[in-house]
């Protein structure tokens, strides 16, 4: 699944490249990815023909398009949805749900498994109430973290796959953050004390400006807004590594399934 690192790879790309461009035809909509606001194929199409392109902004993991006349376009690309650009006349991927035509270009969304979700928004608001913190932004401190985890009895793996408290982290950098942490994925959160969090914040924000540096984890599906694999596989601690060695102890690395999520970790460095 797309996460941050991800999402913000695409956000960049779209941001220089299709900004100022605007709307010549709706292509191909399919109605059952409209999944936010009151819109059906028809009627988005509508929204968006014509429209000019002013901004491509991301909160969590969604992207965010904005428009003159105003109104955003919102995309969530699930498991295993891509966003690229592409010349108009370049063969479709299978399972393409949406075709927007800039021009002679045009930004196709695919999604074989179809959990992801666009719709349009009047105001950007809806996101705001549903989403915390962005672990990017400077409101993303030890102490800002420390205060969402008082009282939150679950285990701190869940709390931060839990985007109304931390958006944008998935499985891959929730692990990745708990093992330069040395923090067990299944530690009650809220026992962790104020010095531990900021460990955490800090794990948090370098697992994911190294994976923005790497252009993404291309662990499955994922790939960047021309098509291209990013390369932040290549530098995972414990996502995917199970049963190879611990890269500080040489424990072997191992797995436990928590909310039918797999949480990957070294027993002995992570406690
Ligand atoms: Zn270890």
């Amino acid at each position: 699944m797309p996460e941050l690192p991800e999402v913000e790879t695409i956000r960049q790309y779209l941001e220089t490249e299709m900004v100022g461009l605007s709307v010549t035809a709706v292509s191909h909509l399919d109605g059952r990815m409209i999944k936010l606001g009151d819109d059906d194929a028809d009627g988005l199409s509508r929204k968006l023909l014509h429209r000019q392109l002013i901004a491509v902004e991301r909160r969590g993991k969604y992207l965010l398009f904005g428009w003159r006349p105003r109104g955003y376009l919102i995309i969530h690309l699930g498991m295993t949805g891509r966003l690229t650009v592409h010349a108009r006349l370049d063969s479709r991927r299978a399972h393409t749900h949406m075709v927007l035509d800039f021009g002679e270009r045009q930004l196709r969304l695919s999604d074989p498994r179809r959990f992801g979700r666009i719709g349009w928004l009047q105001r950007r608001t809806w996101l705001d109430h549903r989403l915390g913190l962005e672990p990017l932004s400077q409101r993303f401190t030890g102490h800002t973290l420390w205060q969402c985890l008082q009282g939150r009895s679950q285990a701190i793996k869940s709390l931060l796959l839990n985007q109304s408290v931390i958006a944008g982290l998935g499985n891959i950098y929730a692990d990745e953050a708990l093992y330069l942490s040395r923090l067990h994925p299944l530690r009650r959160a809220g026992d962790l004390d104020l010095a531990t969090a900021a460990r955490l914040a800090r794990s948090v924000r370098k697992v994911l400006r190294q994976s923005l540096d790497h252009r993404g984890t291309s662990f499955s599906d994922y790939v960047d807004a021309l098509g291209q694999e990013g390369g932040n596989q290549d530098h995972l601690f414990v996502y995917g590594r199970q049963g190879q060695p611990c890269l500080r102890c040489q424990t072997a690395i191992v797995t436990v399934v928590l909310q039918g999520r797999t949480s990957h970790f070294c027993p002995t460095c992570q406690t």
